[in-house]
C-alpha cells in the first residue's frame, strides 16, 4: 500500500489514502464533507491524499485505498454498481457507510422504479447488505462537523501514536458497533422503544421522526410514538438517533477527544 510521507511543520506525516464512491443519493453528504471548507483542505494537505473521487479525482480504476467513505445506497439490479462497492470491500482497509442511505437505506428504500432513464433498477439496498462495513456515519445528512471528525479519527487511528489511537478508538467505537449491529440497517420503531427510550436516553430531539420514511413515528409531548403499522423496519429511526449510540466511556474521554481534534486541525 502506498503512503506519502511529508514534513508538516517539521513533523513527520504519514498520510493515508481515501476515496469516496457514489451511489444512489442526492449527493448531500458530498455537500455535507465540502463544507468543511478550510477543514477539508487541512485534512488533505496534511493527513490524506484523495485517489478516488467521481468529479473530484481523474481516475478510472478503483485504487488500493486505506479508507473508503461510501455515499448512498446500492441498486441490487445495477451490476456497475454491485460490483463497484465489492472492489471498494476487496482493496479497502477501513469501510465508512456516511449518511443514511448507505447505513440504512433511508429514502431509497421506497423507490420502485419509474426513473426515466434507467427504469429497470428497482431496489435499493444498504451498502452493509452487500459487503462488511466498518463505521456508520448516520443521518441525512451527517453534519460537516461529524464527517471531518470520523476522517480525522480514522487517519488518528491508523497512524496516530498509542494514545491518540486509544483516543480515536474510543471516538469511533459506537459508530463500529453500530455498522456491526444487527439493528444498524434493520430496526424497527421497537428496537428504537427498546433501546433507546426505555433506557431513559431519549431527550426528545425529534431526528427519529425526521428520519422516518413512512411517518410512522409523532412527536407528543417531546416524545416519540410509533405507529406502528406503518413501520416497515427500514432501521432510519435507529441509525439516526444520537443516543442510540451513546457510550458512557465516550463521554468520560470527550474533552480529551476534543482537545486531541482540535490539536490536530490546527
Ligand atoms: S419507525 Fe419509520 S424510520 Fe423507524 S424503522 Fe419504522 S419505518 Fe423506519
Ligand atoms: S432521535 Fe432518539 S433521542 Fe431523538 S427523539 Fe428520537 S428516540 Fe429520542
Amino acid at each position: 500500500m502506498e503512503i506519502f510521507t511529508e514534513h508538516v511543520n517539521g513533523i513527520m506525516i504519514h498520510k493515508i489514502t481515501i476515496g469516496h464512491i457514489h451511489e444512489s443519493g442526492c449527493t448531500g453528504c458530498l455537500a455535507a464533507l465540502m463544507d468543511n471548507y478550510q477543514g477539508i483542505f487541512t485534512i488533505l494537505d496534511k493527513y490524506a491524499d484523495l485517489v478516488y473521487g467521481l468529479t473530484l479525482v481523474d481516475v478510472r480504476k478503483i485504487p488500493k485505498m486505506d479508507v473508503a467513505l461510501i455515499e448512498g445506497s446500492v441498486c441490487i439490479q445495477d451490476k456497475l454498481a454491485t460490483d463497484e462497492v465489492r472492489e471498494v470491500r476487496d482493496k479497502s482497509s477501513v469501510v465508512i457507510a456516511i449518511g443514511g442511505c448507505a447505513c440504512s437505506g433511508n429514502i431509497t428504500r421506497f423507490d420502485r422504479g419509474g426513473q426515466q432513464n434507467q427504469p429497470q433498477h428497482e431496489s435499493f439496498v444498504p451498502v452493509s447488505d452487500l459487503i462488511d462495513v466498518d463505521i456508520f456515519v448516520p443521518a441525512c445528512a451527517p453534519t460537516p462537523e461529524a464527517l471531518r471528525n470520523v476522517c480525522v479519527m480514522t487517519y488518528l487511528l491508523l497512524r496516530g501514536n498509542d494514545e491518540q489511537k486509544a483516543l480515536a478508538g474510543m471516538y469511533l467505537k459506537p459508530l463500529m458497533d453500530l455498522a456491526r449491529s444487527p439493528y444498524g440497517s434493520k430496526a424497527s420503531f421497537n428496537t428504537l422503544m427498546q433501546e433507546v427510550i426505555n433506557l431513559g436516553l431519549c431527550m426528545g430531539c425529534g431526528s427519529c421522526a425526521a428520519a422516518c420514511p413512512v411517518r410512522a413515528i409523532t412527536m407528543e409531548y417531546g416524545k416519540p410514538q410509533g405507529l406502528r403499522d406503518l413501520c416497515v423496519n427500514c432501521g432510519a429511526c435507529f441509525s439516526q438517533c444520537p443516543r442510540s449510540f451513546f457510550d458512557h466511556e465516550l463521554m468520560e474521554h470527550h474533552e480529551q477527544i476534543m482537545g486531541m481534534l482540535k490539536a490536530v486541525m490546527q
